[in-house]
């Protein structure tokens, strides 16, 4: 039952109540004020009588005493009947009298033996009549005597008097009194229910829809227009509410369509837009923590196991094989299964265009067609293959079976998911096989153990484009040592070579793992510094510059030497949009440096590419 239809029922009841307790009260007064009424009319009547027949008595004319009482009761329309009845006692002394004064009912006989006063009343649908018979007393005092006639003790009945009175319009009368109190009565509660109804129903359409509207924010929709008919503090707390509201749809809103930039194939999708958001937030917090750790381990096998611990207890995927695939020779490799054997065939080893997930570069499930991949050995499991690409020449293949449909389709939900992870692994991976690569000795330095030119040739614009996809910057220091063809002319080549391997050293003890040092050419040496800050390059480049002047080279013949450097610096990518430009800044920088003293540090301006000299 609604709230308005409680409210109204309990209102009208209380009303209700109160009415028929008025009621009962008023005719429960009316019918005592009405009997109280009668009985006094009865008690003067009475008193009329005996002293009417007193005076009859003493004057001697009893025998005229009928008329006395009939005139009595005819001229009182509401006394229907009136007789007197005469005790034993006085019977005794003056006869039985008339014939209407013997008893006529058990009333008058108790009254008589009683000397107590009895009234009834006897009701009809017709009308209501109230009986009062009432004993006559010997007295002495107040009033005549009554020893000096009757011989009879003080205080003893001498007769009683009975009246018969018609109550039938008193009765009416409080009937009408009653009827119009529940007229009232019934007005009153209709004009209350009226206006209850009147002021109350605004707000109880307000509760509704405020009802409504929190029921679909529960839900994260927060479009819901609140209305109300109601002005005053109401009307301003559904304006504030509206404000609120629009305020939450807009800001949900915006994360939604920013949480949608993170993970743009959409892993979650929710009419909740605020469970969509957590659990967008909570995917996106797994996947940074699984992208910090895989930064810091080693290789590329280690990433590959992490990615295969998150399919056992994210995905808690329990038959599945992860997969290495060489595009380029086309050649799969097992990198980690559950248990037993590969599903597909073995030629899918040595002839990776044959798994279809890999040729078609889409996800193959088994649902979609039957026997949809050819080299799948066991029939009878489900199967979902993920093909992800590394880069040209490696992608992955994630291969994972169900015992039935069910499995399947729930396994398949969270396929996109396990992309984001790949996706979030994907550059990490593809600099484990880059740095992998840079650890080929051909491309090193065999005289300084730093990397050569062809390496700079090889892999810079690899770096390049892997450092702009991953926000990374570079800081390109070129050194070049101060006069070095007069220790080759002076002290011969092999005091020259000690030099060059002394910068190798000095260089290497200076750079941290992820900064590549390379021989750029005879005693010019290039280092990338990985994410350096300007600060932090400028106090390497310094440490550098100052640890090879204090060195001291023995020159032969008891002779030692010492050496400078000056050091050209430019940033990748604030200087220049690609490495090689910027190696070519910072040869324009230390140009700068040996034209204008040698022997010092100089950071790429762009007004130095401007000056023709330097161009
Ligand atoms: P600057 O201050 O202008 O650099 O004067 P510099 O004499 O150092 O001039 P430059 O840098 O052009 O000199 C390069 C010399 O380095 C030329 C070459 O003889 C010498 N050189 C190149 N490779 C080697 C090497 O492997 N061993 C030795 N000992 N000398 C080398
Ligand atoms: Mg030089
Ligand atoms: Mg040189």
């Amino acid at each position: 039952m609604q709230t308005k239809s409680k409210l109204l029922l309990f209102v009208a009841l209380m009303l209700l109540g109160l009415g028929i307790a008025t009621i009962i009260n008023v005719s429960l007064n009316f019918r005592d004020y009405s009997i109280k009424s009668a009985t006094q009319k009865a008690m003067m009547a009475a008193a009329i009588v005996k002293d009417g027949l007193t005076a009859h008595m003493v004057n001697g004319i009893m025998d005229k005493r009928g008329y006395f009482l009939n005139q009595i009761s005819s001229n009182n329309d509401k006394i229907k009947s009136l007789w007197i009845v005469r005790s034993e006692k006085v019977i005794k002394q003056y006869g039985k009298g008339f014939n209407s004064e013997t008893v006529r009912d058990a009333i008058d006989k108790k009254v008589l033996q009683t000397g107590k006063m009895v009234q009834k009343i006897t009701e009809s649908t017709e009308n209501s009549m109230l009986r009062i018979t009432i004993p006559y007393k010997a007295t002495v005092s107040n009033g005549p005597n009554c020893l000096s006639c009757h011989n009879v003790n003080r205080g003893d009945t001498l007769g009683a008097i009975s009246m018969e009175f018609d109550i039938t319009n008193m009765r009416n009368d409080g009937m009408l009194t009653i009827l119009k109190i529940l007229a009232i009565n019934l007005i009153f509660i209709i004009v209350v229910l009226f206006l209850i109804n009147y002021y109350v129903t605004p707000y109880m359409k307000l509760f509704s829809d405020m009802q409504k509207g929190i029921r679909k924010a529960y839900r994260g929709d927060f479009t819901h227009e609140f209305i109300t008919s109601v002005s005053g503090d109401a009307k301003k707390i559904i304006n504030q509410l509206n404000t609120l509201f629009r305020k939450m749809q807009e800001t949900f809103g915006d994360i939604k369509y920013n949480l949608a930039t993170f993970i743009p194939q959409g892993c979650v999708s929710s009419s909740d837009p605020l469970q969509e958001a957590k659990t967008i937030i909570g995917e996106l917090s797994d996947i940074y923590k699984f992208k910090k750790t895989i930064e810091h381990d080693d290789t590329k096998e280690l990433v590959y196991q992490r990615v295969v611990e998150v399919l056992r207890s994210k995905y808690k995927l329990a038959h599945f094989a992860f997969y290495e695939v060489d595009t380029l020779k086309a050649t799969r490799k097992l990198i980690y299964i559950s248990h037993g054997k590969s599903l597909c065939n073995d030629e899918v080893d040595t002839d990776a265009s044959l798994c279809r997930a890999h040729r078609t570069n889409t996800t193959v499930i088994s649902s979609e067609f039957v026997d949809l991949c050819k080299e799948c050995t066991c029939k009878s499991l489900e199967y979902i293959c993920i093909p992800f690409t590394i880069n040209d020449e490696n992608s992955l293949i994630i291969s994972i079976t169900a015992q039935d449909k069910n499995e399947l389709n729930k396994i398949n939900t969270s396929i996109t998911s396990i992309e984001n992870y790949l996706e979030a692994a994907k550059p990490v991976v593809e600099s484990k096989i880059l740095m992998s690569k840079l650890r080929n000795t051909s491309l090193k330095d065999a005289m300084t153990g730093l990397y050569n030119r062809r390496f700079l040739e090889e892999f810079i614009d690899t770096m390049a484009s892997q450092a702009k996809r991953d926000n990374t910057t570079y800081s390109v220091l070129m050194l070049d040592v101060d006069f070095f063809k007069k220790v080759n002319d002076t002290y011969g080549h092999d005091v020259g070579d000690k030099v060059i391997v002394k910068i190798g050293e000095v260089i290497l003890s200076n750079i941290r793992e992820s900064d590549l040092g390379i021989r750029y050419g005879g005693e010019e040496f290039v280092i990338l510094l990985h994410n350096a800050t300007d600060e932090g390059s400028q106090a390497i480049a310094s440490k550098i510059h100052s640890e090879f002047a204090e060195l001291t080279f023995d020159a032969g013949n008891g002779k030692t030497i010492q050496k400078t450097m000056s050091i050209g610096v430019a940033k990748f990518p604030k200087d220049g949009d690609t490495i090689w430009k910027c190696i070519k800044y910072a040869d324009t920088a230390l140009y700068v440096a040996k034209t204008t003293g040698r022997n010092k540090i100089v950071e790429y301006t762009q007004a130095m590419s401007e000056d023709e000299h330097l161009r």
